[in-house]
C-alpha cells in the first residue's frame, strides 16, 4: 500500500505489496504482478486460493447463521466438522475442542493435559516439557512451550522454561553422534529430563512431529516418536503432537505423527484446518482423557468467544471435504516427492546449501557459508531475508525458518505449496528458487 497507512505490519519501516486477488497456486497484486504461492502463506493456505466449493459453503453458511455462542448453541457445522476430524485421527482421537489459532490450539491441550491429572488429583503435574528448536505459538503459554530462541529472547522473565531437552536434529546431532548408531539418545534425554525434574511435576511433553518454522522441516530419525511415547508411558506423561504445521495432509499423510504410527494423547491443530479460508483450529482430546473430565468436573477450564462459530466449522468443513474429494493428500505426497528430488539437484548445484529435508509438501533448505564444514553464516548478512526478498522480486513466496536454531546462527526457510499445485508449476517454483540462490550466491563471494 503506497502513502500512509494505520496497519501495523511485521516491519514498520518497509513497504509491502497490496493483494488484489488469488487463484490456484499465485497471488496476484493491485499492480497486476503474479507470485507464485510456494509456501502457501504461513504454511496454510493447503488448497490454493480462489477455490469455489469452499466459497459456497461459506455463503450458505452465512445465510443461516455465522454466530453462536458454546456457551448457548452448538450448530450441525461445528458437530459435522468434529466427526470429520475424529474420522482422520488416529486412535482414540476423537473429541474436539474449537479454537482460533494455532497458539490458542496449543495452550488448550496444555491445559486440558493439566487438568486431566487435576481430576486424579495429582495437582502437582502441571509442567509441559518441550524441546529446544521449536515453535508452539506466540502467546505466553505457548512461548513458555516454544523453544524458538529469537522468539522467546525479549519475554524470558515471563516465561515458564518448558523446553528442556534437544531437538533430533541430525545434520548438527546435538551430541556429535550418527544416526542409528547413536541409539536415539536425542529421545533417551527426555527420560533424563524426567529424573531431574521428577515426572510428579510434569502433566506432558508436547514436540511437532517435523520441526517447522524454528528449523526448516527438521525431521526426526525413525523410531524416534516410538521412543517418545514409551518414556511417556513409563512415566505417566501425555506425549502431545503440535500439528498445526503439520497436519491435515501438508506432508502426505494426514497427520505427521503418522508417518512413525504413534498415537498422541493430545493433537493440536491449526493453518491447514481451514487453508487460510477462515480463522480456524483446534484442541483434540483422546476419549480416555475427556471421560475422566466428565466423571470429573465437567468442563474444560478454557474458552474464547468466537470458539466452534459455525460460519467458521462450515468453511473448515468444505476445506476437509474438497481435500478428500480430489484425494490432494496423495497429491501431496506425489508433488512432495518431485520438489524433494528437485530441490536435491539444487544442492547438486549450489554449495551453499547444506542440508534439504522434510517429508510430502513440508521441505526445508539450509544454507551454509561451508558445506564440509557446515559452518553457518553469519547473521548479520541476513541471508534468509536476502534470499526470500529476491524470490519474491522474481514472483515466487517462500516462508523463513531461521532464527530458532540457536538464536545466533542458521539460515533456512520453508518450501511448502498449496497440495493442488501442478507438475509444470513445481517446475516454475524450482526455475525461480535456483535462479534467486544462485544471484545469492554471487553476492556472498
Ligand atoms: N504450532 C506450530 C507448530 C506452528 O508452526 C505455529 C505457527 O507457525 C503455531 C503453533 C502457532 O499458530 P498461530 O500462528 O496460528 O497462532
Amino acid at each position: 500500500m503506497r502513502g500512509h497507512s494505520h496497519v501495523i505490519k511485521p516491519l514498520l519501516d518497509k513497504e509491502y505489496p497490496t493483494v488484489s486477488h488469488g487463484r490456484g497456486v499465485y497471488l496476484y497484486d493491485i499492480e497486476g504482478k503474479a507470485y507464485l504461492d510456494g509456501c502457501s502463506g504461513a504454511v496454510t493456505a493447503n488448497i490454493g486460493h480462489g477455490v469455489q466449493p469452499v466459497i459456497d459453503a461459506m455463503n450458505e453458511q452465512a445465510k443461516k447463521v455465522c454466530f453462536t455462542y458454546r456457551s448457548q448453541f452448538t450448530s450441525e457445522a461445528a458437530e459435522a466438522l468434529a466427526a470429520k476430524l475424529a474420522s482422520w485421527t488416529p486412535g482414540d482421537l476423537d473429541y474436539v475442542f474449537f479454537v482460533n489459532s494455532g497458539s490458542e490450539a496449543t495452550e488448550t491441550v496444555m491445559k486440558i493435559a493439566i487438568q486431566y491429572w487435576q481430576e486424579q488429583g495429582r495437582t502437582t503435574k502441571n509442567k509441559v516439557l518441550s524441546r529446544w528448536m521449536s515453535y508452539h505459538g506466540i502467546t505466553m503459554g505457548a512461548l513458555s512451550m516454544s523453544g524458538h530462541i529469537l522468539r522467546r529472547k525479549r519475554f524470558i522473565p515471563l516465561l515458564e522454561e518448558f523446553p528442556s531437552i534437544e531437538p533430533p536434529y541430525c545434520y548438527r546431532c546435538p551430541f556429535n553422534s550418527t544416526y542409528p548408531s547413536c541409539g536415539l539418545l536425542c529421545a533417551n534425554q527426555l527420560e533424563q529430563a524426567i529424573h531431574r525434574i521428577g515426572a510428579d511435576h510434569i502433566a506432558a511433553f508436547i514436540a511437532e512431529p517435523i520441526i517447522g518454522a524454528s528449523g526448516g522441516a527438521v525431521t526426526p530419525p525413525p523410531y524416534y516418536y516410538q521412543r517418545i511415547k514409551e518414556i511417556c508411558e513409563r512415566y505417566n506423561i501425555l506425549f502431545i503432537a503440535d500439528e498445526v504445521m503439520t497436519g491435515n495432509g501438508r506432508t502426505g499423510k494426514p497427520f505427521g505423527i503418522d508417518h512413525w504410527g504413534v498415537v498422541p494423547d493430545l493433537m493440536a491443530l491449526g493453518k491447514g484446518m481451514s487453508a487460510g479460508y477462515t480463522p480456524m483450529a483446534a484442541a483434540i482430546a483422546s476419549r480416555r482423557i475427556i471421560d475422566i473430565i466428565a466423571a470429573g468436573s465437567k468442563s474444560i477450564m478454557s474458552g474464547h468467544t468466537f470458539s466452534a462459530n459455525p460460519q467458521s466449522a462450515a468453511v473448515s468443513l468444505s476445506v476437509m471435504q474438497y481435500i478428500e474429494d480430489n484425494q490432494l493428500i496423495t497429491r501431496a505426497e506425489e508433488r512432495g516427492i518431485q520438489l524433494m528430488a528437485g530441490l536435491q539437484a539444487l544442492m547438486q548445484k549450489h554449495d551453499i546449501i547444506g542440508d534439504v529435508r522434510g517429508k510430502g509438501l513440508l521441505c526445508g533448505i539450509e544454507f551454509v557459508k561451508n558445506r564440509t564444514t557446515k559452518e553457518p553464516f553469519s547473521l548479520n548478512l541476513h541471508v534468509t531475508e536476502r534470499l526470500i526478498e529476491k524470490a519474491m522480486q522474481k514472483g515466487l513466496l517462500i516462508y523463513s525458518a531461521s532464527g530458532g536454531i540457536d538464536g545466533q546462527a542458521g539460515d533456512a526457510v520453508l518450501v511448502a505449496p498449496p497440495f493442488v499445485i501442478s507438475e509444470e508449476e513445481v517446475n516454475e517454483l524450482l526455475f525461480i528458487l535456483d535462479q534467486s540462490i544462485g544471484e545469492i550466491e554471487v553476492e556472498l563471494k
